[in-house]
């Protein structure tokens, strides 16, 4: 049940609750090298040895009860929590929508990446990210050689708010076990969180996504990088420099 990799989580995440030094290590080093002293990662996005950026926000959202019967921490699979979805009335966002877009994607994923909401194409086919914003995404990850197929790809809310505005606190707070949950599943080795919504709901702050960028985050010990929302590059073609630099980050940390 226990691989190699989930020990070294475990074993990282331990050091780090512990106090211990960043977990990311400059290349070829081993733990405990000087270098990662922390006087020498403060500052805002200073570079460490390793020349990614330092560590930043670390979120781990309580897990699902063993002694509840809520059936979404304990879905054994990503098509359970799908169904579970397909039927889900939590928040008012079911009442308009046409389909519940839930996520897909490889099981076995080393890149989540984590959106807002539906957009209209998602609402219609049921597909996360298969607009125009959705094809930005595809060109982005076949850039650094993730395939969309490689990737698990969802958003916060998995129904679409009306007109596409921003969706609510509530509606987050009702949706959001659900994505908790396909992390858990998928346990990817790098989350990417692409605009504010999916930034702070995972990181569990309102700070400003121009505040959250250029560190290196931690979602339950997974190493989380956030970016601008390929909607946002549309409309802001300044970004994409910027995007494309946080996006060689998070390829670089998938192990
Ligand atoms: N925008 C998102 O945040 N998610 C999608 O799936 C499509 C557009
Ligand atoms: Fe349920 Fe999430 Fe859809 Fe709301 S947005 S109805 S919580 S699946």
């Amino acid at each position: 049940m226990t691989d190699g990799r989930a020990l070294a989580r475990e074993f990282l995440e331990q050091q780090r609750q512990l106090g211990g030094n960043p977990v990311i290590l400059p290349e070829g080093s081993t733990p405990g090298t000087p270098g990662a002293s922390p006087g020498k990662t403060e500052g805002r996005s200073a570079p460490t040895d390793s020349g990614l950026p330092p560590p930043g926000i670390s979120y781990d959202p309580p897990g699902g009860d063993l002694f509840s019967n809520d059936p979404v921490p304990q879905a054994i699979s990503l098509d359970a929590i799908a169904q579970l979805v397909a039927g889900c009335t939590k928040c008012r966002l079911c009442e308009s929508r046409r389909h519940t877009v839930p996520g897909e994607g490889a099981a076995d994923a080393r890149l989540v990446v984590v959106g807002e909401g539906p957009g209209r194409v998602e609402d219609d086919t049921g597909r996360p990210f298969v607009g125009p914003a959705g094809e930005l995404l595809t060109k982005i990850l076949a850039a650094i050689e993730l395939p969309r197929e490689r990737v698990f790809i969802c958003n916060v809310v998995k129904c679409r708010p009306p007109e596409n505005r921003l969706p609510q606190f509530d509606e987050i707070a009702a949706c959001v076990p659900y994505l908790f949950r396909q992390i858990d599943i998928v346990k990817p080795s790098v989350i990417l969180a692409m605009g504010g919504t999916a930034a702070q709901t995972l990181l569990n702050t309102k700070q400003s996504l121009g505040a959250l960028r250029n560190f290196v985050h931690r979602f339950r010990g997974i190493p989380l990088i956030v970016t601008y929302h390929p909607a946002a590059l549309l409309r802001n073609p300044n970004w994409k420099k910027p995007t494309w630099d946080d996006v060689r980050i998070a390829r670089r940390l998938i192990a």
